[in-house]
């Protein structure tokens, strides 16, 4: 497997995913993650600090592989770090907009204002136009977003540079102008529409608005290759392969054999120019870190072991452990079918830890449980934690700008206008 996240000479490797194995932790009792979560509590499971380790290494700010911050970082065992933020956010006021995604910690997600998954907290960000600060305690695209959908006057603070998406970094704007070139030599560039999925860099949103294609969410993905089909023969579907795979089949009732996989390190994306002409769906090889650990064996097991479960998982999942789940849904649609589940009803979710343990704790009266036996946080999100919540924070309130994202004029144009057609998808 290709490195990512990994710097120069990494002195040992650790999964892009934070995946801790069950022989890595101690829980008191398995139960605690892999049965029912009782109202008494959740054993929170910390990342192992190896899991953490090589992220934020890379040298390019704009990349998704992030940086090192800069500046001093109070320690994270001082005591008055919460205090200090509220102290911070306080003297902010309405100059600051603090925005959290589902999959944060909960000692930052304490501290948002509004939380959503990432197309929820871009609206938000575009809706808050008065806010000089927008603070994205989420992962780099969703700032870079936040940046193209808000005002000049506004800057958008991302707390720890080193907080990337292994998915959206494995699409580059070099893989994907190449592939367009593949595609073109084939004779079907004219007749493929790219619809990119909203966790993507800013350059392959740029890209996709260049090409007249549109961006989509795990929330109107359908949708959003309903209407390319209206204006192509084909879709190249960026960056996740398990989105547009299980969107294609399970929504719009194509079949696998119309799909076919483009891998950006294989000469010709590894596909012959009949391969490219016969497929429907060109899908990127790409994956998400956290959702793509998900098996049909855990679906399996679960069955097995809870009788009457629920299998509810995200479709960035892989397509047989979609086609295995009961119900399937973006973020926001896990939240509300947790919400509206009866008393007693038992749910095994496929989703991120932090926002699986949250729901446990809000629904003490359902059963609720992670899918898989190896936690897996989505370790760049938890990047961002109270430190550096801090730290941004106060360098704001010293009148110091600290890690500011910003998307380049002409990508964030044409970004925006992939942005656009998503928002005017009927
Ligand atoms: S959960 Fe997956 S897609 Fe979301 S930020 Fe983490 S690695 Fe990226």
């Amino acid at each position: 497997m290709r490195d990512l996240y990994h710097g120069e000479k990494p002195p040992v490797r650790a999964p892009p995913c934070g995946k801790i194995t069950a022989t890595d932790i101690t829980l008191p009792e398995e139960r605690a993650l892999t049965t029912t979560v009782e109202p008494t509590g959740w054993t929170d499971p910390d990342p192992t600090p190896a899991a953490l380790l090589l992220l934020g290494r890379a040298t390019d700010p704009d990349s998704e592989r992030g940086v090192d911050c800069p500046g001093a970082l109070p320690a994270a065992s001082d005591p008055s770090l919460a205090e200090r933020a509220r102290v911070a956010r306080a003297a902010l006021g309405d100059r600051a907009f603090l925005l959290g995604h589902h999959y944060q910690r909960d000692e930052v997600i304490e501290f948002a204002d509004v939380t959503g998954d990432s197309f929820k907290l871009a609206q938000q960000a575009a809706a808050r136009p008065e806010a000089e600060f927008i603070v994205f305690c989420g992962v780099h695209f969703m700032a870079e977003s936040a940046d193209i959908l808000t005002g000049a006057h506004q800057r958008v603070i991302l707390p720890d540079l080193a907080a990337g998406c292994s998915m959206a970094d494995m699409a580059t704007f070099d893989q994907v102008s190449e592939a367009w070139d593949v595609l073109a030599d084939a004779g079907v560039a004219d007749v493929t529409v790219p619809v990119s999925y909203m966790n993507s860099s800013a350059d392959i949103k740029g890209f996709t608005g260049r090409h007249g294609g549109t961006i989509c969410t795990s929330s109107n993905a359908e949708r959003a290759l309903d209407w390319a089909f209206g204006r192509g023969e084909k879709v190249l579907f960026l960056p996740d392969q398990h989105l547009g795979r299980n969107t294609a089949v399970r929504d719009l009732g194509l079949s696998l054999d119309d799909c076919v996989l483009f891998d950006p390190h294989k000469p010709g994306g590894g596909l012959t120019g009949q391969q490219l002409r016969d497929a429907k769906m060109i899908l990127w090889r790409g994956h998400c870190s956290v959702h793509g650990r998900f098996t049909l064996d855990s679906v399996n097991d679960v069955r097995e072991r809870v009788p009457g479960v629920n299998v509810l998982v995200h479709p960035e999942c892989r397509h047989e452990v979609v086609a295995a789940a009961d119900q399937v849904g973006s973020t926001e649609y896990i939240i509300k079918a947790i919400e509206a589940a009866p008393t007693g009803s038992a749910w095994a979710i496929g989703t991120e830890l932090n926002l699986v343990k949250r729901l446990a704790l809000a629904h003490p009266d359902k059963r609720i449980m992670f899918l898989d036996k190896a936690v897996c946080f989505c370790s760049t999100m938890n990047r961002i934690d109270l430190p550096h919540l801090v730290w941004s924070l106060e360098s704001l309130v010293a009148g110091e700008v600290v890690n500011q994202i910003t998307v380049e004029p002409e990508t964030a144009r044409y970004a925006r206008a992939a942005l656009d057609q998503m928002l005017a998808l009927p």
